[in-house]
């Protein structure tokens, strides 16, 4: 089955910190014709809409998977459970989907690729992976980020 999960907010659905989505006419051209799982992992692991901006605060998704790494609001506020717990239900919902590819959104603690902001809150990058895209990397799924412009931390 040719079919692929992207970040929910990608296609059109409100869901970021904000309140906001980043419908992308590119992501839509990437996917056509394919079978699309759209899906949130922040709202998926319980968090609200809109919340807080989060970060990685002492490594990237990965060192969270490894209990080295938390997330954090720009609070303090720690919500590394529930960033967790959106990583696995959006794994699930890959797998149910027969999704064996992922579109995710870039430099977002969750679904970043490649770069993520640094729990600075200051708008710096970092090379490493959120918390979903992360999981998705070490569990044989195909991680892509999908074009797009800059956009504030947090997403
Ligand atoms: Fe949800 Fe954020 Fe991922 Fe968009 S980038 S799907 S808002 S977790």
């Amino acid at each position: 089955m040719d079919s692929v999960l992207v970040s929910a907010c990608l296609r059109g659905v409100p869901c970021r910190f904000d309140g906001r989505d980043k419908a992308s006419s590119e992501v839509d051209a990437a996917v056509a014709g394919r079978d699309v799982v759209s899906f949130c992992p922040e709202a998926a692991g319980g968090l609200p809409t809109p919340r807080r901006p989060a970060e990685l605060v002492g490594g990237d998704g990965h060192d969270v998977l490894d209990g080295r790494a938390r997330v954090v609001e720009d609070t303090g506020r720690d919500v590394t459970a529930e960033f967790v717990a959106g990583a696995h239900r959006a794994l699930a919902a890959a797998r149910a989907g027969g999704c064996t590819e992922a579109l995710l959104m870039p430099r977002s603690p969750s679904c970043g690729r490649g770069a993520v902001y640094d729990g600075s809150f200051g708008g710096e990058l970092v090379a490493g992976d959120g918390v979903t895209a992360a999981l998705f990397a070490r569990n044989g799924i195909t991680v892509r980020s999908a074009p797009e412009e800059s956009s504030p931390s947090g997403a």
